[in-house]
This record gives structure tokens, C-alpha cells and sequence, in this order.
């Protein structure tokens, strides 16, 4: 089946002038126990009254990813404005790890924004999307001699975590007589008394041994790096208080350090309302002592335990809502004061560029993933139990569930069917399960209601899973094929592109 692209743009432009009054109606069809709405892009509003969609899923496969790159325009540009307005030189490397489509890439430079690659297909693809060397990190946890001697002769920065990958980077530059820009990654800051431990980089107190063992003539040190893990803004001011004392030593023993990289973990909120979030848990916490009837399936604590009447543990998910995120967090940064200065006053003072690299966050708002349903049916306990042609990696990442509610769209075949007539009004209430065949192959492990009902055909859309979300975790485990990646650009002649990602 094929779809004709001006059908589908004369139905989006009808959907765009709907979608004010249609976006809230799109969230009654699907509510969690309890409620976590999502925030979502007026284009993810209009996608979802897209008549086209279910034709889509069927000429492509479910579930599909849709991606559009434009709110990863507003997103750099925000970030810039911030730095832009502490005078600061700023640049933005987005981790395209976050994310395979070629998409995001191929904006980057419209963006303004560098790109931070993990691997050497990234880094080729990357390269062949015609993005300058010198927009591009090569930050790999494990970068072998292939990785390396594309970069260096690319003349590509690498950060560098440790001896060994020294070794290899210094034989390659000799070998190819070219010199190579690295940048070493710091880690283990002291955070309120506390070490900040970490698998990667160079630990900061030995960085200034490590970096006297550094032959200048084939390895430039033109910065530091780290990446930490989690989304403390105070941390962050630790860490790139004591980096710039490190820049200091490291110019003294005539190293070029040009840039500090704060990496990413720039935070974002699905949710629109903190509220909800916080009863989620409050409400989770209860029903795991027993107080309330579960929220999730078979009481799964979400990484939360019930000990002697008492809750332990730590939630295993994302924070969904939180509050600053992005610009706003970034601006927490740089304003904090640290001894009479702000760390941005400190980066200027050292003549210094700030580098960052967000992915999630530089993604927020660019990218649904759509399944269809095929089955229905209740189990023992009177749950029901919702089938899609979709697996748990498809919408996953490491941690233990997506706290966010799906939204279902009724499918007009599924529409005319008797079974919507029989069961159109009955409300329903269960989970959401996947094509792996394991218990425990859920798509989420929250309970949802379905006030209208949920029938075969029904599309079940996820928002906001370009970050991580769609790609991270993906497996073709039972051979399944990889879900396709479609783009979504409403101003084109042609709205709907396979990502170059799925060209073969
Ligand atoms: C994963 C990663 C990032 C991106 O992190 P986000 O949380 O998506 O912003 C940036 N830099 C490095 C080195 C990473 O490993």
C-alpha cells in the first residue's frame, strides 16, 4: 500500500488547524494509574490525527519511529542564547548516540551545532554526511586502531581515557605523521567531601603525571573532557571548577588547551505537570506496602521494596519531570558564584571554549514511536492484556520502564468493525504486552486505563522517544526486523521520508 504524499499534506494542514481542541481528547483514550501525561509538540498533535498513519504503519512495519529535526533547531539555539548572553565562546556537539537517523545529523550544522560520535560507524556516517572534521568529538568508550586512524587522519579530536589508548593514538599519529588532537577525559571530582567514582577518564589527581607522559610533538592536548553521570547541576560546578585548576597545570607544562567539554546529561521533562509525578510515586509507594491496589504489573517496585513496612530502594527510571532543565539548568551552571566569581566569569578568565554534549535534551520533541494492536484478552486476574507488534527494545532504555502515558488512536477500520460497536463504550483496564516470549515482555509495566475501550487495529503511539528511546536498546532478537524510521517534515512535497539510516 502506498500513501500519496498530497493527500497526506492537505490532511496534516486540516489537522493543524484542529489541533487545539483535538489534543486533549487524544489523552482520554489511554490513561495510566495514575495519570502521566505527556508533554507534547504541536506536531506530534497533528501526526496523531494523521488519517494516514495507520496506511503508514501498514507500508513500513509497527511500530514506527517518526523523527523530525526542527525542535532540535529551537533546542541548540536555546542553549546558545544562554551562553551568547554571558559572553561566553560555546559550542554544542550533539551526542548522536542518542539517536541513529541521519536526520539529526544532517540538521546539526544548520543548527550550529558539532557532533559527538561513539563508534566508527558514527563517525563514518557522520564523515560522508559532509560534516567538517572539526565539528566532530570522537568520544567512544572503546576505540580501536580502526576508530583511531580514521580520526587522526581526519584530523578529528578523541578524548583519551587512559594509557593504553595513549599508546595506540601516539604509534598511529608516528605512523601517519600527523599529529593528533585529543582532549583527556577527567573523572573522580570531589563532590561535597564525596569522590565522584567512574569506569571512564583519567582520575583528576592523576591527570597532571598522565599528561607529562604525553609526547607533544604527536599528541596536542587541546582539552579537557568529562561526562558525568545524572543531571546535578551542583556537581556539574565541581567538577569544572576543579578542571579549570587542571587547565592551569596542564598550560604550564605547554599543552594547548583550548576547550573545557562538560559532556551531557542536560535534563528534560516528558510530563507536563510535576504534580502527577509526584502522586505517581506517592501512590506507587503505597500500593507496594500494600495500601493500594497495584500500579504496575504484578507490583513491580519501579526499584522501589517493601522492607518490614517500609519502603526501600531507589526509583530505577529516568526522573520524567524535573525542574530546571536544559537552558534554564545550564544557565544554574554557569551563574553559580565560586569564590567571588560566577564559572562563567572562571571560563572566560581562563580563555577558554565551552563545549557541551547533549543528547537527549538537544532531541526533546523530535521523534513518537507508533505500534499496532493485534489482540485483546483478559487474564486470570481480570487484567486485561494488550498485544502489539512491538518489543520492549523498541522503547527502552536502561532503566526499568517509559513513565509516560500512551496515547491511543482509534483506527477507523477497526472502527467499522462489530467489535467497536459491541465494546465501544466499555471501559478497559490492563497492560500493554510485546512479541518477545518471556513473562516478563512488557511495553510498559504500568497499569492503563482505556475509558473507551482499545480494539485490534487501534494505534498505540509513545511520545517523545527520539532520545534514546527508539535506538538504544533495539534487538532483533527472534529475528524481528528493526523498526523503520520515517521522517516527518510537513513542508515538503513528500512528508514522509524513510531516514537514509533505513536505505539499503
Ligand atoms: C552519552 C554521552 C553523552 C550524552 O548524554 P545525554 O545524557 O544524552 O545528554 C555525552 N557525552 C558522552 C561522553 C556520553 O557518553
Amino acid at each position: 500500500m502506498t500513501v500519496s504524499p498530497k493527500e497526506t499534506t492537505a490532511a496534516f494542514s486540516a489537522a493543524v488547524q484542529q489541533q487545539p481542541s483535538s489534543s486533549c481528547s487524544l489523552d482520554r483514550r489511554c490513561v495510566g494509574v495514575t495519570a502521566l501525561t505527556a508533554r507534547r509538540e504541536p506536531w506530534m498533535n497533528s501526526l496523531l490525527h494523521e488519517p494516514a498513519l495507520a496506511s503508514l504503519l501498514q507500508q513500513h512495519g509497527s511500530p514506527l519511529n517518526v523523527v523530525t529535526a526542527d525542535p532540535m533547531l529551537a533546542n541548540v539555539r536555546e542553549l546558545d542564547g544562554v551562553a551568547k548572553a554571558r559572553s561566553l565562546d560555546f559550542r554544542v556537539f550533539f551526542a548522536r548516540k542518542a539517536n541513529k537517523c541521519l536526520t539529526f545529523v544532517n540538521a546539526a550544522p544548520l543548527a550550529g551545532s558539532g557532533i559527538d560520535v561513539a563508534s566508527l560507524n558514527e563517525l563514518e556516517q557522520t564523515l560522508d554526511a559532509g560534516i567538517a572534521a572539526s565539528d566532530i568529538i570522537c568520544t567512544a568508550a572503546i576505540k580501536n586502531a580502526a576508530l583511531v586512524d580514521v580520526c587522526i587522519r581526519n584530523g578529528i579530536t578523541l578524548t583519551i581515557d587512559n594509557e593504553d589508548e595513549l599508546l595506540l593514538i601516539t604509534h598511529t599519529a608516528q605512523n601517519l605523521a600527523k599529529p593528533a588532537a585529543v582532549a583527556i577525559r577527567l573523572s573522580g571530582f570531589v563532590h561535597d567531601d564525596n569522590k565522584l567514582k567512574s569506569r571512564f577518564g583519567v582520575d583528576i589527581e592523576q591527570c597532571e603525571s598522565f599528561a607529562k607522559t604525553i609526547p607533544s610533538n604527536h599528541v596536542r592536548v587541546t582539552g579537557l573532557h568529562f561526562h558525568l553521570d545524572g543531571y546535578c547541576a551542583h556537581q556539574r560546578v565541581s567538577a569544572i571548577t576543579q578542571s579549570l585548576a587542571v587547565v592551569s597545570q596542564l598550560r604550564q607544562q605547554g599543552h594547548p588547551i583550548q576547550f573545557l567539554d562538560i559532556g551531557g546529561g542536560f535534563p528534560i521533562s516528558y510530563l507536563h505537570r510535576g504534580e502527577q509525578w509526584e502522586a505517581f510515586w506517592t501512590e506507587h509507594r503505597c500500593a507496594l506496602l500494600g495500601q493500594r491496589s497495584p500500579l504496575t504489573y504484578r507490583n513491580h517496585g519501579l526499584g522501589l521494596i517493601a522492607v518490614d513496612g517500609k519502603i526501600a530502594g531507589a526509583p530505577n527510571s529516568y526522573p520524567y519531570y524535573q525542574t530546571p532543565t536544559r537552558s534554564a539548568w545550564l544557565a544554574k551552571i554557569l551563574d553559580s558564584p565560586v569564590t567571588g566569581r560566577t564559572i562563567a566569569d572562571q571560563i572566560r578568565d581562563h580563555a577558554l571554549q565551552l563545549r557541551c554534549e547533549p543528547g537527549r535534551s538537544i532531541l526533546d520533541g523530535c521523534g513518537m514511536t507508533i505500534a499496532r494492536v493485534e489482540f485483546r484478552k483478559q487474564n486470570a486476574e481480570g487484567d486485561w492484556l494488550i498485544g502489539l507488534s512491538m518489543n520492549r527494545t523498541q522503547c527502552r532504555t536502561s532503566s526499568d520502564d517509559f513513565l509516560v502515558d500512551p496515547i491511543v488512536i482509534a483506527s477507523p477500520e477497526a472502527a467499522g468493525e462489530e467489535s467497536r460497536e459491541q465494546n465501544n463504550a466499555e471501559p478497559m483496564e490492563g497492560f500493554l504486552v510485546g512479541a518477545y516470549c518471556t513473562e516478563s515482555e512488557l511495553i510498559s509495566l504500568r497499569k492503563l486505563r482505556f475509558p473507551a475501550g482499545i480494539q485490534r487495529g487501534d494505534l498505540v503511539a509513545f511520545p517523545n522517544t527520539a532520545g534514546y528511546l527508539m535506538h538504544f536498546l533495539e534487538s532483533r532478537s527472534h529475528q524481528f526486523p528493526l523498526a523503520k524510521n520515517l521522517v516527518y517534515d510537513a513542508r515538503s512535497q513528500t512528508p514522509w521520508m524513510l531516514d537514509k539510516i533505513d536505505a539499503e
